[in-house]
């Protein structure tokens, strides 16, 4: 989401991707709705400007994203479309809408940067948050899953436009739902890509320029992404530095 055209509503329409409350009649906390069973395992993001940024331990993703709903359905011109429209009860925010999306840098803290009270693993588990792609790969840009959540919104305008000047009955509220139900088992299925995000991850330790990224890409066609260096945090140095002190 850029921030920008998040507060977009028309009558009963909502496309308001405000937090935690979106002010519709429906109302929705799109946080809340989906919030995932992952809270432990938060990192702390680097913010511009916030010298003391929250942990994240999620992001809530919009499945259809709402930039675009604003942009392409509560804007859409057109004779009888905007009655259409705002006669619609809808709300970008409810549970069908979301979906909790691990960030890259949660599976790096899982598996690179490990605390000194895992030491005793050989090896790392999957995590909670396993078979789900990572919210910040190919989310944007060329290819990318916004561009097919649009090209499939751009149909549902066209029917739309086609109802507002023909007066024939159309579904909105039940075409957006039927576009979520898709994008969230496509993001699904996408998270279990070459056996998941945990083989994935496995195969780039055997083998960095093997495809072992697929199941962490939002996306249909993914973007190659370089495996990273497993290192350890200080604490875990200064750890293995006790440790081997006590066995000389
Ligand atoms: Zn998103
Ligand atoms: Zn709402």
């Amino acid at each position: 989401m850029g921030g920008h055209n998040r507060a977009k509503f028309k009558d009963d329409f909502c496309a308001v991707a405000a937090q935690p409350s979106c002010g519709c009649s429906i109302n929705a906390d799109y946080v809340a709705v989906c919030r995932p069973n992952w809270p432990d395992h938060a990192f702390v993001r680097k913010i511009k400007g916030n010298p003391n940024p929250p942990p994240k331990s999620f992001e809530a993703h919009h499945i259809l994203c709402a930039a675009s709903v604003g942009v392409m359905i509560v804007d859409a011109g057109g004779k009888g479309v905007g009655k259409l429209v705002g006669d619609t009860e809808w709300c970008i925010n409810t549970r069908k809408n979301m979906i909790a999306m691990p960030l890259w840098g949660h599976t790096v803290k899982w598996y690179c940067n490990i605390p000194a009270v895992t030491l005793g693993a050989a090896n790392r588990k999957a995590p909670p948050f396993k078979n789900l792609p990572q919210h910040d790969w190919d989310h944007t840009g060329n290819g990318g899953y916004q561009e097919e959540v649009d090209a499939d919104l751009r149909d549902v305008v066209k029917d739309l436009k086609k109802a507002g000047h023909d007066t024939s009955t159309f579904d909105l509220a039940g075409e957006l739902d039927a576009l979520s139900s898709k994008f969230k088992s496509a993001l699904k299925a996408r998270g279990k890509r070459s056996g998941g995000t945990h083989a994935g991850w496995q195969a780039g330790r055997a083998a960095p320029n093997s495809q072992w990224y697929a199941p962490f890409s939002m996306a249909a066609s993914v973007t190659a992404k370089g495996y990273p260096k497993l290192n350890f945090t200080q604490e875990t140095m200064n750890k293995l530095k006790w440790l081997a002190k006590q066995l000389k």
